[in-house]
């Protein structure tokens, strides 16, 4: 990459005089120009290459200009850029049949939104709309996005300053080993113990008011949280029990991050709906969904479904989402994801733990793990505290900065890490980013007390 002093200096300019940026004091940021990227590097006007080990927003699941996607879209573009959602079109149905393929159980019908905020405000309103209910559980730690409804689902701080924008949301806390809320010390305990929790929630809100339970699979963004053994069964039972509709968001972890198709697959749950977007076509073009039952969507059979985007089901969108899925099968990319999570990430991340006392705990899945950073190793306190900001803040810059100065673009919130590349990335790539993530860490076993 050449350097390009003059554009960067435009970009920035440009950006700083006229872009108002998502969740920021808009006069404290300092947006990094980017001029390109392949594969799973990106890279500014300077010269400077970043391995991407945050995919973007964890979106980026077949990496930066992947030819294939950008060939469908450049092809699709050049024969229909655009058609409305009340009439067919075959990239938006072969997509709908390639994912209902590959979801669990009876999920056959997609209903496409722009992204994954609306893709839950819908599978909400569905669920309202076929038990006749309104409230709807979601968890502590978790996010659904920044419309009204997703952002009052959203357990952490972003909700506080948009709340109440949905009255009808209760939350609960999920299954967290590390930090355990039952002083459990098994993954089977955290299991029992968080479903009784989630049961007595049920009971306290009153069942026949709950038309939904909604939960990441893996909570994403919250501290790549896997659910321990039976905690999924126990949703789906609890909701069969009181018949309520169980919706997985599964936005972050769908579409090959966890070396599945969707994540549920791996723990053998069927959710009645679940929702999907970044992955679907690596965010190449705004795209989501709603994956739905065929109980669910027999209720819409002869009863409208009140809800629609002009954008549904767009094909410049679309046709990225029937690569994807071509590629997935030709490169192997699940295989490959099983194959690279646990042969190359997981037993390096372990020996991170080992070495650093600043690591509390390492855990993931396929690709798509979390590094937890603490003060101190014996009572667990965060390397700093929760929603921390400014000055607060400070040891997970410093460790953030090791990491762009050695050249890889890290994902941090609140006191962890998260490992999340491209599916693409190759194994050099991801030794040589994992590497400098072990020598970052350094400077965070410099806040260690004692
Ligand atoms: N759900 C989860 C689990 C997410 O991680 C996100 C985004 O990070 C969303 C929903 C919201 O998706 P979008 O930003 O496309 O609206």
């Amino acid at each position: 990459p050449l350097s390009d002093t003059a554009a960067d200096a435009q970009v920035r300019a440009d950006d700083r005089a006229h872009v108002f940026h998502s969740w920021s004091a808009q006069a404290l940021i300092d947006p990094l120009p980017i001029a390109g990227g392949t594969g799973a590097t990106f890279w500014d006007y300077e010269g400077n290459e970043y391995l991407d080990f945050s995919s973007q927003l964890v979106n980026l699941n077949l990496g930066h200009q992947h030819p294939d996607l950008v060939t469908a879209i450049q092809q699709q573009a050049a024969r229909l850029a655009t058609i409305q959602p009340s009439m067919a079109n075959d990239v938006r149905g072969e997509l709908a049949r390639r994912i209902a393929e590959v979801a669990p159980g009876d999920l056959d019908k997609v209903f496409f939104t722009n992204g994954g905020a609306d893709a839950n405000e819908y599978a909400v309103r569905m669920a309202r709309a076929v038990t006749g209910r309104r409230k709807v559980l979601s968890m502590y730690r978790s996010y659904h996005g920044g419309t009204a409804t997703a952002i009052s689902l959203t357990g952490d701080p972003r909700r506080w300053a948009n709340e109440p924008s949905d009255g009808s949301v209760a939350h609960f806390f999920g299954p967290y080993e590390y930090r355990s809320s039952w002083g459990a010390t098994t993954p089977e305990e955290e299991a029992s113990r968080a479903l009784a929790h989630l049961e007595q929630v049920v009971t306290l809100e009153g069942a026949s008011t709950i038309a939904a339970i909604i939960l990441e699979t893996i909570v994403g963004t919250n501290g790549v949280l896997v659910p321990p053994p039976g905690y999924l069964q126990g949703v789906r039972e609890l909701c069969d029990r009181h018949g309520i509709v169980y919706i997985a968001d599964e936005v972050m972890v769908g579409f090959g991050r966890v070396g599945e198709w969707f994540a549920v697959n791996h723990f053998g749950v069927t959710p009645d709906l679940i929702t999907f977007a970044k992955g679907v076509n690596s965010g190449y073009v705004p795209l989501g969904g709603v994956v739905i039952s065929q109980r669910i969507a027999a209720h819409f059979d002869t009863v409208a479904f009140q809800g629609g985007l002009t954008y549904s089901g767009h094909p410049l969108a679309c046709a990225p989402g029937v690569a994807t899925f071509e590629v997935f099968e030709r490169d192997g990319i699940l295989e490959r994801v099983r194959d690279l999570g646990s042969r190359v990430v997981e037993p390096r991340l372990r020996a991170m733990a080992d070495a650093h006392p600043s690591v509390g705990e390492v855990r993931g899945l396929g690709l798509f793990w979390a590094i937890e950073l603490v003060r101190n190793p014996a009572t667990r306190e965060p390397l700093v505290p929760f929603n921390a900001s400014g000055a607060d803040a400070a040891p997970m810059a410093a460790v953030a900065a090791a990491c762009k100065q050695a050249g890889l673009w890290p994902f941090i919130h609140f006191n962890r890490m998260h490992v999340a590349p491209p599916l693409v990335i190759s194994e050099d790539e991801l030794v040589r980013g994992l590497h400098i993530i072990d020598e970052a860490l350094t400077v965070a076993d410099g806040y260690v007390a004692g």
